[in-house]
């Protein structure tokens, strides 16, 4: 399986920050990638991102509405990320489920309307720490799995995001062995409910990855990729990523292309 490297910017970055994407995407065609690659820029940058990107890498949203259009101020939905010319969107991140109230019918229902447009997903999950020291990391993942992912999901390219809690931008980065054990379990949960499908999605590991530690996450068992966050926002940290992604021999699903 191509493993799909994705860069989620969060509230970083303005029009200055264009030239990071360049080099990125300039990067990726002086030296084709060993995977996929995607930047989820903020919303006001998508449009322009896309244009800079030139179909070299991919450009992804950090979140969609689940209607076409309404009356929701301040939203932004499927239809619109795909109409600014990203082919991705990250939906259910930590971030948003703790702290804007999104539950998992919610990204449920965004992963339908991403898909309905015709974008590629990537849906979070991940336990906090206290369900760790409870030992419920893995039911907790797996509830997560079982309302987050409406039945669409064998599409090639979609991805499932793995991050535990406590790594996100704390300084603890798991153990190998302990994204191992998540990775098995949530490989499980997938086959069970999709049968041969559940096989071919991809799930990255997401918390602290950086150029120094990426490649060891990457040769683990099941890791279809990494979603990066501090480390995706300047092209010298992405490029070094994308530089130690072991090289596969399988042909490319061209995440690139919307
Ligand atoms: C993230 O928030 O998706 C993430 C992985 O962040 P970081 O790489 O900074 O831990």
């Amino acid at each position: 399986m191509r493993r799909l490297i994705a860069g989620n910017w969060k509230m970083h970055g303005t029009s200055a920050d264009l030239k990071e994407i360049e080099a990125i995407a300039a990067a990726a065609q002086a030296t084709p990638p060993a995977a996929d690659v995607v930047i989820c820029p903020p919303a006001t940058l998508l449009a322009r991102a896309a244009l800079v990107a030139g179909g070299r890498i991919a450009i992804g949203a950090q979140n969609c509405d689940a209607d076409v259009s309404g009356a929701h101020t301040g939203d932004v939905s499927a239809r619109m990320v795909k109409d600014a010319g990203a082919s991705w969107v990250i939906l259910g991140h930590s971030e948003r489920r703790q702290h804007r109230g999104e539950t998992d019918s919610m990204v449920a229902a965004k992963a339908t309307a991403a898909w309905i447009e015709g974008l590629l997903t990537i849906i979070c999950i991940g336990e906090t720490q206290s369900q760790r020291r409870a030992g419920r990391a893995l039911s907790v993942c797996a509830n997560q799995l079982a309302g987050s992912i409406p039945d669409g999901i064998g599409v090639a390219g979609n991805s499932i995001g793995y991050e535990p809690l406590w790594a996100i931008g704390t300084g603890q980065t798991p153990t190998v062995e302990q994204v191992v054990e998540a990775l098995a379990h949530i490989r499980q949960c997938l086959v069970a409910r999709f049968g041969a499908p559940g096989k071919e999605i991809r799930i990255l590991y997401g918390g602290l990855v950086d150029p120094a530690n990426v490649h060891e996450f990457l040769s683990a068992p099941e890791v279809g990729g990494a979603l990066i966050g501090g480390a995706s926002l300047t092209a010298k940290d992405f490029n070094a990523i994308i530089r130690e992604v072991p090289v596969e021999t399988v042909p490319a699903q061209n995440a690139a292309v919307a």
